[in-house]
């Protein structure tokens, strides 16, 4: 008889998105003819750009050749990436890691679960509420926790992101091994500042833990002086994992390409530095066949002056529309957090109402659909998330009718 894997019947239902589906063809269905609108998903809209999509067609050109076809690459990645990689870090943010440290994937949230595999399962881990949900169900499946106890998970410890600290929660004040960090934060919108994040380095070197950072919405930072990565802080590199994606600046949702930083100067309590990036590199050539190459080819241009102009203009466009959303809520007196160094808006619900009853009332009066705060933790209650993932003209329509609806 096989047993299944109880720690995923731990896992509280995916109850978020599936629930915010429900309720819309609800309302569809007792509304025909309404169209609703969109401020919930974090999903990219705008095409490919040219200089990128023009490489992307160009390896398929070189793959339809059986001169110049390939097949499997390197399952960490085509070395030519990788060293654009380690060339952009040193380029762009002065941080000097070996091209070795870079491993390639299909995407952030391939590497956001599957970092974990990596570490014991008796791990204490630390993770920000609210949190993008992956941290937290990996670790559930990981075995690292215990029940869900209706509210969150016994075992893990939460740090709290409060208004009154900007939501960037402090490092823990006990003692854990592994600690996610997100920045900018889905769904918060906050970034973290040097400050802040050397706050959890030192914490790690102190207590030999090991971030997990997730720097996938970096290139939203605009303004200066805040760190795009974690190993612009001294001593990152002997803790902390960073790992990103394409997806959110160059449009590669559904083209599929991330990368994670595992350096083989990070230390664990088994061994001299050096284990964890060759169990890293272990579990990929294992368990992964390394990612589209075509994917990769347009990863490579993202990274050329070219195709960094063509990230930049795809990014201020959903900051545009970042912009459009903020000060359209806060013109009709709703708070609003977020949404500057960030796509997201992190918008705190009128009156004192919870999450989900402000997102019936939106959906009711204004035939907006958002994301309810709380669907991304506990701390998230009282608190929607809108998305400025959309064409302008679908968002400016969402918030004039939020506008006209509320205001
Ligand atoms: N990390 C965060 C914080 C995200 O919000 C997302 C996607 O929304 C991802 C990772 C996933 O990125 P990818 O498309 O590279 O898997």
């Amino acid at each position: 008889m096989a047993h299944v894997n109880g720690n995923f019947l731990k896992l509280a239902s995916g109850y978020l998105f599936p629930e915010i589906a429900r309720r819309t063809r609800a309302w569809q269905e007792r509304n025909p003819g309404f169209d609703v609108l969109r401020l919930g998903i974090g999903n990219t809209t705008e095409a490919l750009t040219g200089h990128i999509a023009d490489a992307m067609h160009h390896k398929i050109d070189l793959l339809t050749n059986r001169d110049t076809y390939t097949g499997y690459g390197d399952e960490q990645g085509d070395a030519v990436l990788r060293e654009a990689l380690a060339g952009f870090y040193q380029r762009e943010y002065g941080v000097k890691l070996k091209v070795t440290d870079f491993f390639i994937s299909d995407g952030a949230k391939s590497d956001a679960a599957n970092i974990q595999e990596i570490f014991s399962p008796s791990s204490v881990v630390a993770i920000t509420d609210p949190s993008y949900p992956v941290y937290v169900d990996s670790n559930v499946v990981g075995g690292r926790s215990g029940s869900y106890n209706g509210v969150n998970y016994d075992g893990f410890v939460y740090l709290e992101g409060r208004r009154e600290s900007g939501f960037i929660p402090s490092p823990p004040d006990v003692h854990v091994d592994l600690i996610y960090l997100c920045s900018p934060n889905n769904p918060t919108g906050a970034v973290a500042t040097k400050d802040d994040l050397k706050a959890f380095v030192d914490y790690a070197l102190r207590e030999n833990a090991v971030i997990i950072f997730d720097a996938a919405y970096s290139d939203y930072i605009r303004e200066p002086g805040l760190p795009h990565t974690i190993y612009e802080i001294e001593g990152a590199e002997y803790c902390a994992i960073e790992i990103n994606s394409f997806s959110k600046n160059a449009g590669f949702t559904g083209v599929r390409l991330g990368w994670s930083i595992v350096p083989e100067t990070l230390r664990s309590e088994d061994d001299e530095p050096g284990l964890i990036h060759r169990l890293w590199n272990r579990r990929q050539t294992t368990f992964f066949n390394g990612a589209s190459n075509i994917a990769q080819a347009g990863g490579l241009a993202a990274l050329s002056d070219e195709g960094r102009a063509e990230c930049r203009f795809l990014v201020d466009y959903y900051l545009g529309n970042a912009r459009v959303i903020k000060e359209g809520l806060e013109e009709i007196g709703i708070t609003c957090y977020g949404g500057v160094n960030s796509p997201y808006i992190w918008a705190e619900c009128p009156f004192g109402m919870k999450s989900w009853d402000f997102f019936d009332l939106l959906l009711e009066k204004a035939h907006v659909v958002v994301t309810p705060g709380s669907g991304f933790g506990p701390a998230g209650e009282g608190y929607v998330r809108l998305s400025s993932y959309g064409h302008r003209e679908d968002i400016t329509k969402a918030v004039d009718a939020i506008k006209e609806a509320l205001g």
